[in-house]
C-alpha cells in the first residue's frame, strides 16, 4: 500500500512550508534593496504567504474540534480520524468510522465524496 500521511499532519505540513516560502521570497527581496519597487513586491508577497499559513494554521484548529478521537486497531495509539476515512497517524494503518467501507482497502476518493 502507498504511503499516505494523515490529513492534519499533510495541512501541518503546507502551512510551515508557506512560512518558508514567505521568509524565502522575503529574503529575496532584501538581495534587490537597490530597486525599492522590486524590493517592496517581495515583501508583499512574503508577507501575503506568511498570512495565508497563519490563516491555514486556524483552519487546522478548526479542523481539529471535528476530528475523533480512537484507538488505532493496529498499534493500540490514540490516533483522531477526520471525516469518512483517514489514516493512523503512527503506523499509516487506514482508519474509518463508516462500518460500510470496513475493510475496503484505502481510497482517497471516499474523502472526496463527503467534501
Ligand atoms: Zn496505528
Amino acid at each position: 500500500m502507498a504511503k499516505y500521511s494523515s490529513k492534519i499532519n499533510k495541512i501541518r505540513t503546507f502551512a510551515l512550508s508557506l512560512i518558508f516560502i514567505g521568509f524565502l521570497v522575503m529574503y529575496l527581496g532584501i538581495i534587490f534593496k537597490s530597486h525599492p519597487i522590486v524590493m517592496t513586491i517581495f515583501m508583499l508577497l512574503g508577507l501575503l504567504c506568511i498570512i495565508a499559513s497563519t490563516g491555514v494554521y486556524l483552519w487546522i484548529g478548526m479542523l481539529s474540534t471535528k476530528t475523533v478521537q480512537v484507538l488505532c486497531p493496529s498499534c493500540q495509539k490514540p490516533t483522531k480520524i477526520l471525516g469518512r476515512v483517514d489514516i493512523c497517524m503512527h503506523c499509516n494503518e487506514a482508519l474509518t468510522l463508516d462500518k460500510s467501507l470496513e475493510g475496503k482497502t484505502f481510497n482517497k476518493k471516499y474523502n472526496q465524496r463527503q467534501l
